[in-house]
């Protein structure tokens, strides 16, 4: 079809299902017969979208067409079944995967359309579309949630809207500069199709798209993450995107009443198990230190002496745990809990001076207050900025008490 100034079925009317075939040429190719038909009905795969699928009926034999490429700008179908040149039959396409093509090409141009007219210096680079989800690599910038969900906004509006989308044959000679015309479509082409959304995209462009922006229906992207080189998006459309956004939504009200919140404060809720998570990774590690530490006593002019820095723990937990501590020695623990504001806690047994007497004076010399009984003491310190050094410089404050 590119040879003759006819332009190519999909593009005046990518609805079209059916067609009555010929087969042209019939080779062998590893686990596939590269077929050859004409009329030329299907898009091969190119310039960023994937090839279409279809199924052949010729002669009472069903096969099925399972890609199609472009061959020196030939198209040739990978199909599972040999046939004979000349044998005539009809051509299915597989429309299910068409339109999901269409309707994800026409998002991605809604998409990168605003993303490239809306922040300064963004690139369209890598792109690919199938019958399943999208892939756009804008190129240049980093792009932050706010300006991805903005643009997702936009599409959205578009859909609503139902525009048309039009389409423009061109010579290849006169094309608007400020229309991005899109690598490998002119030398493909002679004559050159303008694919338009009034007020939100204009792009040179060969692939399949629907007529209408209703008809993506529902837009979603999926996923962000940097590349080398920008943000890749993930996008899905339609039927897939509202499974996928239902999906979500409910396994987020199954919940709600679990962990009772409002859905607006879900991304807070997140977060907050986010530092839940944290939190206990580093109070696994405490354990794990304090269990392998055990038994590890000083001995300082006959007191036993051990020190716990205890991340993640509050101030109840250690209260819970002194409330259980028995010694029949002489005997000082002390328990460190860091954060920007940290608490100590210090247990002692059986020792000639009250607990005060042991660390008080170092609690004040380092900027806290506290107080206690005489066998425990609690004291606490605020604005502090790197809580370990605090905690060494304690242990040791008190360790020389001990020795003098
Ligand atoms: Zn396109």
């Amino acid at each position: 079809m590119p040879e003759s100034n006819d332009v190519p079925i999909y593009w005046t009317d990518p609805y079209r299902k059916e067609f009555d075939i010929e087969i042209i040429e019939c080779k062998k190719n590893g686990d596939f017969f590269e077929i050859k038909i004409k009329p030329e009905c299907l898009r091969a795969a190119g310039g960023g979208q994937a090839g279409d699928r279809a199924t052949l009926e010729i002669n009472g034999k069903i096969a099925s067409v399972l890609d199609t490429v472009s061959r020196e700008g030939e198209l040739v179908l990978l199909c599972d079944t040999k046939f004979n040149v000349g044998d005539k039959g009809r051509l299915i396409v597989d429309m299910n995967w068409r339109l999901a093509m269409m309707r994800n090409h026409s998002a991605e141009h809604l998409f990168a359309g605003h993303i490239v007219r809306s922040i300064e210096g963004a690139k369209l680079g890598y792109i690919w579309i199938d019958g399943e989800h999208g892939t756009i690599d804008i190129d240049n910038v980093r792009l932050t949630f706010e300006q991805v969900f903005a643009a997702e906004r936009e599409v959205q509006k578009a859909i609503i809207q139902d525009l048309p989308v039009e389409t423009e044959i061109h010579s290849a000679g006169d094309l608007e500069p400020e229309i991005r015309a899109r690598e490998g479509v002119i030398r493909k082409h002679e004559k050159i199709r303008i694919v338009r959304v009034e007020g939100h995209d204009s792009s040179a462009c060969s692939g399949t798209h629907v007529s209408r922006t209703g008809e993506i229906e529902f837009f979603k992207i999926i996923d962000v993450h940097n590349t080398d080189t920008g943000t890749r998006l993930e996008f899905l459309t339609s039927g897939k995107a509202v499974s996928l956004v239902t999906d979500t939504f409910n396994l987020a009200l199954s919940r709600k009443y679990d962990y009772p919140f409002e859905m607006e404060q879900l991304g807070a809720i997140l977060d907050k198990g986010k530092k839940a998570i944290e939190q206990r990774a580093s109070m696994v590690s405490t354990i794990e230190s304090l269990m392998l530490n055990e038994g590890l006593f000083e001995d300082i002019n006959g007191v036993r002496f051990k020190t716990y820095y205890m991340e993640g723990f509050e101030n109840r937990d250690i209260k819970s745990i002194i409330r259980k501590l028995r010694s029949d020695v002489r005997e000082i623990r002390l328990f460190f809990i860091p954060g920007e504001k940290c608490n100590l806690t210090v247990w002692t047994n059986d020792l000639p001076h009250s607990a005060n007497e042991y660390v008080n004076n170092i609690v004040s010399s380092h900027g806290g207050r506290g107080g206690g009984s005489d066998r425990v003491y609690t004291g606490g310190f605020i604005d502090v900025k790197d809580p370990f050094v605090l905690y060494e410089q304690i242990v040791q404050g008190v360790r020389e008490r001990l020795m003098f």
